[in-house]
């Protein structure tokens, strides 16, 4: 089976857009292709006239920290993510996310940008990124512009820009700051790979006296998106975390989910029991990490 026609490597951002621009058939960009060789070769994607590889784009091959901001290129791959010091102190639930995929082969070339762009609702580095109010740079034939990442998502494997004309470039978000800390976690079929039974991650703020300042949860496959838990996280800012605080938390963010029984992976009822205690384990350990 031929998966494309043409393979076009660019070296900027630049040049990839001008490709995917003056296309005369079909486009598809790949990162690592851990995703989209598979869809393709099982049918879920048509081949594509020409698939433009932006692993090789330095631009987005970088992390950096600039006026409070780590930058991150779309083109990292897990295992550039896990072994970034960058990350390792200021976004450790994206390390622990990213770390999680697959296996060593698989994260040696999937890249954060595929994660983020194959949208599924419980795709790891995509659950990570979320709570750290992470922003997304889409490039387009007009330029470069930055969106909260949360917007982009326009359901299972969609997304709300356009493919044949826009790229994934990078993301941003805040440096971690005094009394912060955040965790990822995630439950797994002994199996499984590729989708989580239920994942999850916190960020926290802790105040002068050690309470929930301010709190962010995200969690999938929770409905149709990747998904911020808002009421549940209203509800937590401001708490001194506790049983009780896990209790009542626990309760709003099974109403605001939305879990599904799947064939291969387990029942929503399963799921819902997750709930509290994957809750409780990214709680804990962001709070903790937040108190160092
Ligand atoms: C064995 C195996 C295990 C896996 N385990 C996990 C797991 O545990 N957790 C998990 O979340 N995922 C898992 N995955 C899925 C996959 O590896 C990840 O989602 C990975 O991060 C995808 O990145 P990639 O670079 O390979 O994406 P690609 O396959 O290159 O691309 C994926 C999609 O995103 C688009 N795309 C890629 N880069 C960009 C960009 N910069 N801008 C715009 N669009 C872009 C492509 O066109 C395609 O639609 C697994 C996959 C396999 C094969």
């Amino acid at each position: 089976m031929q998966l494309y026609q043409e393979y076009l490597k660019p070296q900027t951002i630049a040049e990839a857009v001008d490709f995917l621009t003056s296309a005369k058939g079909s486009t598809a960009i790949v990162s690592g292709g851990t995703d989209l060789l598979l869809d393709i070769k099982q049918g879920r994607h048509d081949p594509v006239d020409q698939m433009i590889d932006v692993s090789g784009i330095k631009e987005m091959g970088q992390i950096s920290l600039e006026d409070d901001f780590i930058y991150l290129g779309a083109a990292m791959t897990h295992k550039q993510i896990i072994k970034a010091p960058l990350l390792q102190e200021h976004a450790r639930c994206v390390v622990e996310g990213c770390g999680l995929i697959g296996g060593p082969q698989v994260r040696n070339v999937a890249t954060i940008g595929g994660n983020v762009s194959h949208a599924l609702p419980a795709g790891d580095g995509t659950i990570s990124l979320l709570v750290l109010d992470t922003e997304v740079e889409i490039a387009s034939p007009e330029g470069a512009a930055w969106q909260p990442l949360i917007e982009i998502f326009a359901g299972p494997g969609k997304v709300n820009f356009d493919r044949a004309n826009n790229l994934v470039t990078g993301f941003r978000f805040k440096s971690k700051g005094e009394g912060e800390g955040s965790a990822f976690h995630r439950v797994m079929r002994p199996q499984g790979v590729a989708i989580a039974i239920l994942n999850m991650a916190a960020w926290v703020k802790l105040d002068e006296s050690g309470n929930l300042d301010k709190v962010r949860v995200s969690c999938g496959p929770a409905g149709p998106k990747p998904f911020r838990a808002v009421k549940t996280e209203a509800y937590l800012s401001g708490k001194t975390w506790s049983d009780s605080v896990l209790q009542e938390a626990s309760k709003i963010l099974a109403e605001e989910v939305s879990l599904r029984t799947s064939k291969h992976r387990a029942t929503k009822e399963y799921r819902h029991q997750l709930l509290p205690v994957l809750l409780r384990k990214v709680m804990d350990t962001a709070i903790e990490r937040a108190r160092l």
